[in-house]
């Protein structure tokens, strides 16, 4: 499987990162080794100073597909979930400036931990999902899916004239305003709508 991640969906989130609003949805990847196995512990890798949480919807994908019609892209939907985009925001800044590509910020082992996945036909509105990120019991990220500049559909379509879809790809839809750091011993509690899905100490 793969993890695909889009970046810069919300617009306040694209505010507070001072970046520019794209005109197609902007996406990295994080590979297989990314997924934080279950009950296997967080630790904060060494070689940043500046671990910043992104809570973002997280879609996995039912099957293959490829060049995906926007209008059926919501069937390639099996379940929808909560995941953390890990960023080592010091070194981000630095593949940033020099023109440099995210991996080492972003794709690192552990980097893309999910909570449990809910299944598409318990939603009732996929473009009004909302979700919210406690950190030590204060919130501190809240978005909804209809605050996304890219629609579920159009991240569908767009990511599939490029690369082909299977089944257990995740895609992570990008982050809401409010990140920020991580220390030891915060705890970080995701939830969709008031369902927790997510839970994480950080270590
Ligand atoms: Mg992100």
């Amino acid at each position: 499987m793969k993890i695909i991640c889009i970046g810069r969906n919300y617009r306040a989130h694209i505010e507070e990162l001072h970046n520019q609003l794209p005109e197609n949805p902007v996406f990295f990847m994080k590979p297989e080794t990314a997924i934080l196995p279950r009950r296997h512990p967080f630790y904060i890798p060494e070689f940043t100073n500046e671990l910043h949480y992104e809570c973002e919807l997280v879609l996995k994908i039912n099957r293959l597909g490829k060049h995906i019609d926007q209008k059926f892209a919501l069937n390639y939907i099996e379940s929808i979930g909560l995941g953390i985009d890990f960023t080592a925001r010091d070194l981000q800044q630095k593949c940033k400036k020099g023109g440099l590509p995210w991996e080492i910020a972003k794709a690192w082992d552990f980097s893309a931990p999910v909570g449990t996945f809910i299944p598409k036909q318990n939603f009732e509105d996929l473009n009004d999902i909302s979700f919210s990120l406690r950190k030590n019991g204060e919130l501190v990220q809240q978005g909804n899916s209809k605050d996304m500049i890219f629609s579920f559909s159009k991240i569908i379509a767009y990511v599939s004239r490029f690369i082909t879809l299977k089944q257990g790809d995740l895609i992570f839809t990008g982050t809401p305003e409010g990140v920020g750091p991580v220390k030891n011993d915060d705890l970080l509690e995701g939830y969709i709508f008031d369902q927790k899905c997510l839970k994480l100490k950080i270590l």
